[in-house]
């Protein structure tokens, strides 16, 4: 797990799994943002700097693989 994902407050609008330049997200039938592939993930940032409603965030320390 990379990052926290607030769902109370996220709105299922996609823009995180729109942006992430590694294709790490997806969301679920009910519009729900996941991380399915977390160890593509590089903590680039985008996908917290995107989200409209400040939903995402990054979590430390990085996991180095
Ligand atoms: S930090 Fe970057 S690579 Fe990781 S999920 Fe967010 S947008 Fe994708
Ligand atoms: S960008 Fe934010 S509000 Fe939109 S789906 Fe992702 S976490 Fe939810």
């Amino acid at each position: 797990m990379n990052l926290l994902i607030d769902l109370q407050c996220c709105t299922g609008c996609g823009a995180c799994v729109e942006h992430c330049p590694g294709h790490v997200l997806s969301q679920d039938e009910e519009g729900r943002p996941y991380e399915r592939y977390p160890d593509d993930c590089w903590y680039c940032g985008v996908c917290e700097t995107e989200c409209p409603a400040q939903c995402i965030s990054l979590l430390f320390p990085y996991l180095i693989r």
